[in-house]
């Protein structure tokens, strides 16, 4: 096997500690899960065929580095440019493009260790190109690899869809009054998601010992001293800089404020659908602790692609937009997603399971109808058996115990 799954155990000193709710289990074991068993030889049969296999190729490099060079060259434009304000304003928005630009391509991949067969290397490359952004890389690993990989839209596992009070996102997470307006309000909301990372969540995941399916979570001091740090270099070139070296601060708050703006909006309208809209499944454990089919039928169940063999929405989108592939072979650089959707959308036609797949538009048509439907649903029970045979349908007929 030339891939692991996504939920290796991190060693060494700088590893987070913590333990993993051991109750949760998939009823079929991969090994006995006949798609993705055809699926998995295919794609290693392809990957070894690649000069780098599963890593990244000259194509990464090559826009690592452009994309490198739009958000530092868009701010050493603001710094010496001495453009007008307007200017300055729209310089910082493009470091908002730019900067998402950076985590989709570069950073998340070296996040799952799918630039090179280095660790250390992707590692040095995601602390220094995530940092920079806003939010402290560490813990958004944390969260991204451990919580969320394992168990999309999974109650109290998945940290992405716990604990959030205004919007909710899934059927398995209580309905408050105020969640009937949220396809109004929500859209709003999201223009501070970026902002609400860096000033807030941050923070308050830093001093959580609980994280979703995480328990009795250590932060390692260094990654704690790390994030401050980062955090401090993160306000100093952004905003104490600029002023410092002439800009009105007015012009560099509002050139900030529209950075984190355009950065969220961005984020969110290409992102969001991969994992909330009406065609994802949020399945339930029963009363034994086990979700329904195999761990790969469950990522492919919870994943929404649009254009997953398109080369241009892979190319700028890191390969968000084929998120199946992704959530089956983290740790395969996402330059390989365009093959192995097609890998995937062959096996799944040919073993029934339900591949979802749409356009950019019917996905985030998509991602607000759920909205809707998740501000007027009632909570749904553990026997709601209606929705579990809705999810067993998508299902592979003949891999279910
Ligand atoms: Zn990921």
């Amino acid at each position: 096997m030339i891939f692991s799954s996504a939920f290796v155990p991190e060693t060494g000193y700088f590893a987070p500690k913590f333990q993993v709710m051991q109750t949760i289990k998939f009823r079929v074991n991969n090994r006995d899960d006949a798609f993705f068993q055809a699926l998995q030889k295919e794609v290693s049969t392809w990957l070894d065929k690649q000069k780098n296999g599963r890593y990244a190729n000259i194509l990464m490099l090559g826009k690592g580095v452009l994309f490198l060079s739009f958000f530092w060259g868009a701010y050493a434009l603001i710094l010496f440019g001495g453009f007008s304000s307007i200017v300055t304003i729209l310089l910082y928005a493009s470091m908002g493009v730019s900067g998402l630009l950076i985590a989709f391509n570069i950073s998340h991949d070296a996040c799952h260790d799918a630039l090179t067969s280095s660790k250390l290397f992707n590692k040095v490359v995601y602390y220094l190109t995530f940092n920079p952004l806003g939010t402290d890389a560490y813990l958004w690993k944390l969260r991204h690899v451990h919580s969320h990989h394992p168990f999309p839209n999974v109650d109290h596992c998945d940290i992405d869809i716990d604990n959030n009070f205004l919007i909710r996102l899934s059927p398995n997470r209580p309905l408050l009054r105020h969640h009937r307006w949220q396809h109004v309000y929500g859209p709003f909301l999201y223009a501070l998601y970026t902002l609400h990372w860096v000033f807030i969540k941050d923070w308050a995941y830093l001093f959580r010992k609980d994280l979703a399916n995480l328990r009795d979570i250590k932060h390692p001091p260094g990654e704690v001293f790390g994030m401050i740090a980062a955090k401090a270099f993160y306000f100093f070139y952004l905003i104490v800089l600029p002023v410092g070296m002439g800009l009105h601060w007015a012009t560099v708050l509002i050139g900030f404020l529209a950075l984190h703006v355009v950065m969220s909006y961005f984020f969110l309208l290409t992102n969001i659908m991969n994992h909330h809209a009406q065609e994802a499944d949020f399945p339930m454990r029963d009363e034994k602790g086990y979700l329904p089919g195999s761990w790969a039928q469950h990522q492919i169940a919870t994943c929404v692609d649009f254009h997953p063999k398109s080369r241009v929405w892979n190319f700028f989108f890191g390969g968000f937009n084929s998120h199946a592939a992704h959530h089956l072979f983290p740790t395969v650089c996402h330059v390989h997603y365009v093959m192995l959707s097609e890998f995937i959308i062959d096996k799944a036609a040919a073993y029934g399971v339900a591949h979802k797949q749409m356009s950019w538009w019917a996905a985030l048509l998509s991602h607000f109808r759920h909205l809707y439907d998740l501000g007027h649903i009632p909570l749904r029970s553990q026997t709601d058996q209606k929705s579990q045979e809705q999810y067993e349908n998508h299902q592979v007929s003949g891999e279910q115990p």
